[in-house]
Protein backbone atom coordinates (compact mmCIF):
# COMPACT_ATOMS: atom_id res chain seq x y z
CA UNK A 1 0.00 0.00 0.00
CA UNK A 2 1.28 3.42 -0.89
CA UNK A 3 1.89 5.87 2.07
CA UNK A 4 -0.81 8.79 2.27
CA UNK A 5 0.05 12.08 0.98
CA UNK A 6 0.84 14.15 3.31
CA UNK A 7 -0.05 17.98 4.32
CA UNK A 8 0.51 21.16 5.65
CA UNK A 9 3.28 23.63 7.31
CA UNK A 10 6.11 23.54 9.01
CA UNK A 11 3.79 24.20 12.43
CA UNK A 12 1.60 21.57 11.58
CA UNK A 13 4.69 19.24 10.93
CA UNK A 14 5.94 20.31 14.00
CA UNK A 15 3.05 19.50 16.05
CA UNK A 16 2.55 15.79 13.78
CA UNK A 17 5.50 14.70 15.18
CA UNK A 18 5.00 15.43 18.91
CA UNK A 19 2.34 13.58 18.95
CA UNK A 20 4.25 10.93 16.70
CA UNK A 21 6.74 11.24 19.63
CA UNK A 22 4.46 10.26 22.29
CA UNK A 23 4.21 6.78 23.75
CA UNK A 24 1.54 7.42 26.70
CA UNK A 25 -2.32 6.33 25.89
CA UNK A 26 -3.82 8.90 23.15
CA UNK A 27 -6.44 11.61 23.74
CA UNK A 28 -9.80 11.54 21.32
CA UNK A 29 -8.80 14.83 20.30
CA UNK A 30 -4.88 13.58 19.40
CA UNK A 31 -6.40 10.54 17.19
CA UNK A 32 -8.05 13.11 15.35
CA UNK A 33 -5.60 15.70 15.11
CA UNK A 34 -2.81 12.99 13.86
CA UNK A 35 -5.23 11.32 12.04
CA UNK A 36 -6.35 14.51 9.96
CA UNK A 37 -2.20 16.16 10.14
CA UNK A 38 -1.08 12.90 8.52
CA UNK A 39 -4.42 12.84 5.84
CA UNK A 40 -5.41 9.39 6.80
CA UNK A 41 -8.51 8.39 6.34
CA UNK A 42 -9.91 5.16 7.62
CA UNK A 43 -10.93 2.44 5.91
CA UNK A 44 -14.47 0.48 7.31
CA UNK A 45 -13.21 -2.45 5.74
CA UNK A 46 -10.53 -3.20 7.62
CA UNK A 47 -11.93 -2.21 11.01
CA UNK A 48 -10.01 0.66 11.91
CA UNK A 49 -12.05 1.74 14.88
CA UNK A 50 -9.44 3.11 17.59
CA UNK A 51 -9.90 2.71 21.54
CA UNK A 52 -8.91 6.11 22.74
CA UNK A 53 -10.72 4.86 26.65
CA UNK A 54 -7.38 4.92 29.06
CA UNK A 55 -9.73 3.14 31.51
CA UNK A 56 -10.88 0.45 28.92
CA UNK A 57 -7.25 0.00 27.61
CA UNK A 58 -5.92 -0.27 31.32
CA UNK A 59 -7.94 -3.25 31.87
CA UNK A 60 -7.18 -4.81 28.76
CA UNK A 61 -3.62 -5.20 29.80
CA UNK A 62 -4.67 -5.98 33.47
CA UNK A 63 -6.65 -8.90 32.31
CA UNK A 64 -3.24 -9.54 30.40
CA UNK A 65 -1.28 -9.97 33.78
CA UNK A 66 2.07 -9.11 32.14
CA UNK A 67 5.34 -9.35 33.07
CA UNK A 68 8.69 -7.52 31.95
CA UNK A 69 9.67 -11.25 30.89
CA UNK A 70 6.32 -11.25 28.45
CA UNK A 71 6.44 -11.58 24.47
CA UNK A 72 3.43 -10.50 23.24
CA UNK A 73 1.58 -10.62 19.80
CA UNK A 74 -0.72 -7.75 18.66
CA UNK A 75 -2.04 -7.47 15.85
CA UNK A 76 -3.53 -4.96 14.22
CA UNK A 77 -1.82 -2.00 16.61
CA UNK A 78 -4.04 1.04 14.75
CA UNK A 79 -2.35 4.12 16.04
CA UNK A 80 -0.87 2.04 19.05
CA UNK A 81 -2.97 3.05 21.88
CA UNK A 82 -2.55 -0.33 23.01
CA UNK A 83 1.16 -0.95 22.33
CA UNK A 84 2.24 2.46 23.97
CA UNK A 85 0.78 0.50 26.89
CA UNK A 86 2.29 -3.00 26.48
CA UNK A 87 5.88 -1.35 26.00
CA UNK A 88 5.83 -0.33 29.32
CA UNK A 89 4.75 -3.55 30.90
CA UNK A 90 6.56 -6.45 28.46
CA UNK A 91 9.49 -7.37 27.41
CA UNK A 92 9.01 -8.04 23.64
CA UNK A 93 6.20 -7.74 21.28
CA UNK A 94 5.66 -8.23 17.64
CA UNK A 95 3.34 -6.15 16.30
CA UNK A 96 1.56 -6.86 12.98
CA UNK A 97 0.02 -4.12 11.03
CA UNK A 98 -1.55 -4.79 6.96
CA UNK A 99 -2.02 -0.76 6.63
CA UNK A 100 1.16 0.89 5.00
CA UNK A 101 0.18 4.12 5.86
CA UNK A 102 -0.45 3.25 9.61
CA UNK A 103 2.85 1.24 10.08
CA UNK A 104 4.58 4.11 8.87
CA UNK A 105 3.54 6.07 11.64
CA UNK A 106 3.62 3.68 14.03
CA UNK A 107 7.69 3.13 12.88
CA UNK A 108 8.16 6.71 13.80
CA UNK A 109 6.07 7.33 17.04
CA UNK A 110 7.88 4.18 18.47
CA UNK A 111 11.01 4.64 16.63
CA UNK A 112 13.46 4.15 19.86
CA UNK A 113 11.58 0.95 20.58
CA UNK A 114 11.90 -0.29 17.15
CA UNK A 115 15.55 0.21 18.12
CA UNK A 116 15.81 -1.42 21.11
CA UNK A 117 17.69 -4.79 21.29
CA UNK A 118 16.96 -7.31 23.89
CA UNK A 119 21.08 -8.29 24.35
CA UNK A 120 21.37 -4.54 25.84
CA UNK A 121 23.08 -3.81 28.97
CA UNK A 122 20.25 -4.67 31.69
CA UNK A 123 20.24 -0.73 32.73
CA UNK A 124 19.23 0.33 29.46
CA UNK A 125 17.15 -2.44 28.48
CA UNK A 126 13.48 -1.56 27.26
CA UNK A 127 10.81 -3.33 25.71
CA UNK A 128 11.70 -3.98 22.27
CA UNK A 129 9.00 -3.78 19.26
CA UNK A 130 9.14 -5.61 15.96
CA UNK A 131 7.02 -4.27 13.83
CA UNK A 132 5.63 -6.36 10.63
CA UNK A 133 3.82 -5.10 7.67
CA UNK A 134 1.56 -7.80 6.82
CA UNK A 135 -2.22 -9.28 6.65
CA UNK A 136 -1.55 -11.33 9.91
CA UNK A 137 -3.94 -13.84 9.46
CA UNK A 138 -1.62 -14.95 5.97
CA UNK A 139 1.35 -14.59 8.75
CA UNK A 140 0.40 -17.03 10.73
CA UNK A 141 -1.04 -19.47 8.46
CA UNK A 142 2.19 -18.77 6.26
CA UNK A 143 4.97 -18.79 9.06
CA UNK A 144 3.73 -21.62 11.87
CA UNK A 145 5.71 -21.20 15.09
CA UNK A 146 6.13 -22.33 18.74
CA UNK A 147 3.66 -19.28 20.32
CA UNK A 148 3.80 -21.21 23.77
CA UNK A 149 5.72 -18.09 25.56
CA UNK A 150 3.68 -15.68 23.91
CA UNK A 151 0.68 -13.71 25.07
CA UNK A 152 -1.86 -12.14 22.42
CA UNK A 153 -3.30 -9.09 23.48
CA UNK A 154 -5.02 -7.33 20.56
CA UNK A 155 -7.92 -5.26 19.64
CA UNK A 156 -8.71 -7.55 16.50
CA UNK A 157 -10.21 -6.08 13.61
CA UNK A 158 -13.68 -7.35 14.12
CA UNK A 159 -13.62 -8.91 10.62
CA UNK A 160 -11.18 -11.67 10.64
CA UNK A 161 -11.00 -11.85 14.87
CA UNK A 162 -13.04 -15.09 14.93
CA UNK A 163 -10.31 -16.78 11.85
CA UNK A 164 -7.13 -15.68 13.92
CA UNK A 165 -8.46 -16.63 17.46
CA UNK A 166 -8.85 -19.89 15.80
CA UNK A 167 -5.79 -19.83 13.74
CA UNK A 168 -3.53 -18.97 17.02
CA UNK A 169 -5.86 -21.46 19.44
CA UNK A 170 -5.14 -24.93 17.45
CA UNK A 171 -3.44 -27.67 19.37
CA UNK A 172 0.14 -27.46 20.86
CA UNK A 173 1.85 -24.36 20.32
CA UNK A 174 -0.78 -22.17 21.28
CA UNK A 175 0.06 -18.91 23.04
CA UNK A 176 -0.63 -19.19 27.14
CA UNK A 177 -3.05 -16.36 26.92
CA UNK A 178 -5.21 -14.64 24.94
CA UNK A 179 -6.94 -11.35 25.42
CA UNK A 180 -8.78 -10.01 22.64
CA UNK A 181 -10.88 -7.12 21.83
CA UNK A 182 -14.06 -8.32 19.56
CA UNK A 183 -17.56 -8.03 18.69
CA UNK A 184 -19.70 -8.14 21.70
CA UNK A 185 -21.91 -11.12 19.37
CA UNK A 186 -18.46 -12.80 19.36
CA UNK A 187 -17.30 -12.86 22.88
CA UNK A 188 -20.61 -14.16 23.78
CA UNK A 189 -19.73 -17.10 21.58
CA UNK A 190 -16.12 -17.48 22.94
CA UNK A 191 -17.30 -17.54 26.57
CA UNK A 192 -20.77 -19.77 26.06
CA UNK A 193 -21.40 -22.96 27.49
CA UNK A 194 -23.55 -25.77 26.17
CA UNK A 195 -27.17 -24.81 26.21
CA UNK A 196 -26.37 -21.30 25.86
CA UNK A 197 -28.05 -19.38 22.48
CA UNK A 198 -24.36 -18.59 21.54
CA UNK A 199 -23.10 -22.05 22.24
CA UNK A 200 -21.72 -23.40 18.73
CA UNK A 201 -18.90 -24.11 16.44
CA UNK A 202 -16.49 -21.06 17.39
CA UNK A 203 -16.90 -21.84 21.12
CA UNK A 204 -15.91 -25.72 20.55
CA UNK A 205 -12.87 -25.05 18.23
CA UNK A 206 -11.24 -22.33 20.56
CA UNK A 207 -12.24 -23.81 24.11
CA UNK A 208 -11.08 -27.11 22.76
CA UNK A 209 -7.29 -25.80 24.21
CA UNK A 210 -8.18 -22.42 26.15
CA UNK A 211 -10.33 -21.95 29.22
CA UNK A 212 -12.70 -18.76 29.23
CA UNK A 213 -11.02 -16.83 32.33
CA UNK A 214 -13.59 -14.01 32.04
CA UNK A 215 -14.95 -10.75 30.11
CA UNK A 216 -15.45 -7.22 30.04
CA UNK A 217 -18.16 -4.94 28.05
CA UNK A 218 -16.73 -1.93 26.19
CA UNK A 219 -19.22 0.48 24.92
CA UNK A 220 -18.85 1.44 21.25
CA UNK A 221 -18.65 5.25 22.31
CA UNK A 222 -14.69 4.19 23.80
CA UNK A 223 -13.84 3.86 20.08
CA UNK A 224 -13.31 6.49 17.71
CA UNK A 225 -15.25 6.25 15.02
CA UNK A 226 -17.63 4.34 16.76
CA UNK A 227 -18.53 0.90 15.79
CA UNK A 228 -21.91 -0.04 15.27
CA UNK A 229 -21.86 -2.71 17.74
CA UNK A 230 -20.40 -2.67 21.43
CA UNK A 231 -17.45 -4.57 21.93
CA UNK A 232 -15.84 -7.39 24.87
CA UNK A 233 -12.48 -7.59 25.73
CA UNK A 234 -12.04 -12.00 26.46
CA UNK A 235 -9.70 -13.31 28.22
CA UNK A 236 -8.70 -17.22 27.25
CA UNK A 237 -6.08 -19.03 29.23
CA UNK A 238 -4.67 -21.99 27.77
CA UNK A 239 -5.27 -25.24 29.09
CA UNK A 240 -2.07 -27.06 31.36
CA UNK A 241 -2.97 -30.07 29.21
CA UNK A 242 -4.01 -31.23 25.66
CA UNK A 243 -8.22 -32.44 26.17
CA UNK A 244 -7.93 -34.26 22.83
CA UNK A 245 -4.66 -35.93 21.24
CA UNK A 246 -3.24 -34.80 17.54
CA UNK A 247 -4.75 -37.57 15.45
CA UNK A 248 -8.39 -36.87 17.03
CA UNK A 249 -8.24 -32.93 15.77
CA UNK A 250 -9.42 -33.25 12.34
CA UNK A 251 -12.70 -35.54 13.12
CA UNK A 252 -13.32 -33.32 15.77
CA UNK A 253 -13.51 -30.08 13.96
CA UNK A 254 -15.52 -32.55 10.85
CA UNK A 255 -18.05 -33.51 14.37
CA UNK A 256 -18.14 -30.01 15.63
CA UNK A 257 -18.84 -28.57 12.15
CA UNK A 258 -21.50 -31.10 10.74
CA UNK A 259 -23.48 -31.46 14.21
CA UNK A 260 -24.13 -27.53 14.00
CA UNK A 261 -25.28 -27.29 10.39
CA UNK A 262 -28.65 -27.17 11.20
CA UNK A 263 -28.82 -26.37 15.01
CA UNK A 264 -32.39 -27.70 14.94
CA UNK A 265 -32.25 -30.75 13.79
CA UNK A 266 -31.20 -34.07 15.73
CA UNK A 267 -27.36 -34.18 15.90
CA UNK A 268 -27.18 -38.13 15.32
CA UNK A 269 -29.30 -37.43 12.12
CA UNK A 270 -26.51 -35.07 10.77
CA UNK A 271 -23.53 -37.49 11.46
CA UNK A 272 -25.18 -40.15 9.45
CA UNK A 273 -23.94 -38.13 6.40
CA UNK A 274 -20.47 -38.29 7.37
CA UNK A 275 -20.47 -41.89 9.21
CA UNK A 276 -21.69 -45.02 9.21
CA UNK A 277 -24.97 -45.36 11.52
CA UNK A 278 -23.71 -48.47 13.90
CA UNK A 279 -20.83 -46.84 14.61
CA UNK A 280 -22.11 -43.74 15.72
CA UNK A 281 -25.07 -45.18 17.46
CA UNK A 282 -22.54 -47.16 19.37
CA UNK A 283 -20.48 -44.05 20.33
CA UNK A 284 -23.91 -42.06 21.43
CA UNK A 285 -24.32 -44.78 23.60
CA UNK A 286 -21.00 -45.31 25.40
CA UNK A 287 -20.99 -41.79 26.11
CA UNK A 288 -24.28 -41.54 27.27
CA UNK A 289 -25.74 -39.24 24.41
CA UNK A 290 -29.63 -39.99 23.50
CA UNK A 291 -30.26 -40.48 20.18
CA UNK A 292 -32.68 -37.58 19.78
CA UNK A 293 -29.78 -34.90 21.29
CA UNK A 294 -29.17 -31.50 19.61
CA UNK A 295 -25.81 -30.39 19.09
CA UNK A 296 -26.40 -27.05 21.63
CA UNK A 297 -26.82 -29.66 24.23
CA UNK A 298 -23.48 -31.42 24.17
CA UNK A 299 -21.00 -30.22 26.33
CA UNK A 300 -17.23 -29.94 25.20
CA UNK A 301 -16.18 -33.16 26.98
CA UNK A 302 -18.95 -35.11 25.17
CA UNK A 303 -17.55 -34.01 22.05
CA UNK A 304 -14.20 -34.89 22.77
CA UNK A 305 -15.03 -38.62 23.46
CA UNK A 306 -17.29 -38.75 20.57
CA UNK A 307 -14.50 -37.56 18.46
CA UNK A 308 -12.29 -39.97 20.21
CA UNK A 309 -14.59 -43.10 19.43
CA UNK A 310 -15.45 -42.40 16.03
CA UNK A 311 -12.03 -41.58 15.00
CA UNK A 312 -11.42 -44.98 16.14
CA UNK A 313 -14.26 -46.56 14.18
CA UNK A 314 -16.71 -46.23 16.57
CA UNK A 315 -18.13 -47.12 20.24
CA UNK A 316 -18.30 -50.32 22.04
CA UNK A 317 -21.53 -52.23 20.96
CA UNK A 318 -21.71 -53.18 24.88
N1 LIG B 1 -5.14 -1.61 18.30
C1 LIG B 1 -5.71 -0.38 17.79
C2 LIG B 1 -6.61 0.21 18.83
O1 LIG B 1 -6.90 -0.46 19.81
O2 LIG B 1 -6.99 1.36 18.69
C3 LIG B 1 -6.46 -0.59 16.48
C4 LIG B 1 -7.51 -1.64 16.49
S1 LIG B 1 -8.54 -1.63 15.08
C5 LIG B 1 -9.98 -2.40 15.77
C6 LIG B 1 -7.93 -2.96 14.06
C7 LIG B 1 -6.58 -2.71 13.39
O3 LIG B 1 -6.25 -3.89 12.65
C8 LIG B 1 -6.54 -1.59 12.37
O4 LIG B 1 -5.41 -0.81 12.59
C9 LIG B 1 -6.47 -2.29 10.99
O5 LIG B 1 -5.76 -1.56 10.02
C10 LIG B 1 -5.74 -3.55 11.37
N2 LIG B 1 -6.01 -4.71 10.50
C11 LIG B 1 -7.13 -5.00 9.80
N3 LIG B 1 -7.03 -6.18 9.18
C12 LIG B 1 -5.80 -6.67 9.50
C13 LIG B 1 -5.09 -7.86 9.17
N4 LIG B 1 -5.65 -8.79 8.38
N5 LIG B 1 -3.84 -8.01 9.65
C14 LIG B 1 -3.28 -7.06 10.46
N6 LIG B 1 -3.90 -5.92 10.81
C15 LIG B 1 -5.14 -5.73 10.34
Amino acid sequence: MDAAPRNGSQNVKNSTSNIRGSISAMKLSEMRELLALEGIRLTRSLGQNFLHDANQLRRIIEAAELTTRDKVLEIGPGLGPLTAMLLERAGEILAIETDARLVELLRSRFAAQVAARSDAPRAERRAALRLLHDDALAYLKREPRDWRDWKLVANLPYSVASRILVELAQGERAPQRMVATLQLEVARRLMAKAGDQDYGVLTLLVQLDFEPAGWFRIPAGCFFPEPDVDSACVCLIRRPGLLLAPEHRLVFVKVVKRAFSQRRKMMLKLLKQDWPAQSLENAFATSGLSSTIRAEAVSLENFVQLAQLVGAGGGSSA
